[in-house]
């Protein structure tokens, strides 16, 4: 295992995180594949993972992980608590909200968290967390409190990202991307602000999928060709762990393939929507293009009820958006040349012809 700076922390994580979520036990029925693992077996598995060199174990609070967070809590008392970081969050943006949160998890663990998130900061919440009193303030009380170490945002829109990147309250960023999904990625690489923060990465593995299509290690891999801190993998068993944290056993000569040959690959078993995520496209009417694109690719990269459940909350007025706008803004600033409209017709074309 390799180690990373974080930030400007002072502490070194590990290249290639823990993400609890397949440890869980219990219905989370919007998650991604778990194992249903008992209280023994996901300490074993934790452990396994700390012996191949893993330092750094994300989670969240009771119950957005279901017990993931309770469990961590023991694999860190069956060790040294002092050899790990313990990364938790929790989705509250109000700060009274968020002090308390942060107390629920410090007893659920039965330790300190050293770095806590305020989860899927959306633009919806976005002035709510970073204003007086928001959850960003909450973070900074209880690190003044000694109760955390760290501050963290965690978002999907690289607009949040940045403006916490320019933030002096927070100290470490977690965002999303995988090969397919690099737009983010290529952005952070570009902005200076960023280097100033610790950075995780999760969905290298596109909730699962994409292992079907490339192997661990180039997924891995083209993530940690970016300046980040970690990736983090979601892992449910000892054969993950050893998949996902084995360097030892990896072909040295894996490449990290571009946008283009990644969609290449994908052609032959589906026609991808061309879309990196970038987030730079914006509709004045309110589609969020970029999500629409994501559930389209991810329907035929495997998740096809989660995808088409997503979908079905709004593409069928996105579409009627589409056909009535005549100046099509979206178009410009793609710097894909995507065919927007006609893209977000074909996802309305798909839900159509499963969700009659
Ligand atoms: S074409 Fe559709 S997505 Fe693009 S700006 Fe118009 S309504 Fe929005
Ligand atoms: S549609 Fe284009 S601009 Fe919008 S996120 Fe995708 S690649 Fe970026």
């Amino acid at each position: 295992m390799r180690y990373r700076r974080l930030g400007s922390t002072g502490l070194m994580v590990s290249e290639i995180s823990f993400g609890t979520i397949p440890v869980l036990q219990g219905s989370v029925p919007v998650l991604p594949d778990y194992f249903n693992l008992t209280d023994h077996e996901a300490v074993a598995v934790m452990d396994h993972a700390f012996r191949l060199g893993c330092n750094l174990y994300d989670t969240a609070i009771v119950p957005e992980y279901g017990d993931a967070e309770k469990k961590l809590g023991k694999f860190a008392a069956s060790i040294n608590r002092e050899k790990i970081i313990i990364s938790d969050k929790a989705r509250f943006f109000d700060g009274n909200e968020m002090y308390m949160a942060v107390l629920a998890s410090c007893e659920n663990l039965g330790t300190w968290p050293d770095i806590y998130f305020v989860h899927q900061a959306d633009p919806a919440h976005e002035e709510e967390i970073f204003g007086k009193g928001g959850a960003l303030d909450a973070l900074c009380q209880l690190k003044q409190e000694g109760r955390i170490h760290f501050a963290g945002l965690a978002s999907h829109y690289y607009d949040i990202l940045l403006r916490g990147a320019g933030d002096g309250r927070v100290d470490v960023l977690q965002g999303s991307g995988n090969l397919l999904e690099r737009g983010m990625l290529d952005r952070i690489q570009q902005e200076p602000s960023f280097r100033r923060k610790g950075l995780f990465i999760n969905k290298v593995f596109a909730a699962g999928m994409l292992p079907r299509f490339f192997p661990v290690e180039t997924l891995i891999k083209t993530v940690l060709s970016y300046p980040v801190s970690s990736a983090l993998i979601g892992i449910g068993s000892i054969e993950q762990a050893d998949q996902a944290m084995g360097w030892d056993t990896w072909n040295p000569k894996v490449f990290v393939p571009d946008f283009d040959q990644v969609v290449s690959v994908l052609e032959k078993d589906f026609l991808p929507i061309a879309c990196n995520r970038c987030q730079r496209c914006r509709c004045p009417y309110g589609t969020e293009i970029h999500t629409i694109f994501r559930q389209y690719n991810y329907y035929y990269l495997g998740k096809d009820y989660w995808a088409l459940r997503k979908l079905n909350m709004g593409i069928e007025h996105s579409a009627f958006m589409c056909r009535a706008c005549t100046d099509m803004p979206c178009m410009s600033m793609c710097p894909a040349k995507i065919r927007i409209p006609d893209m977000i017709e074909l996802a309305d074309r798909l839900v159509n012809a499963h969700c009659p």
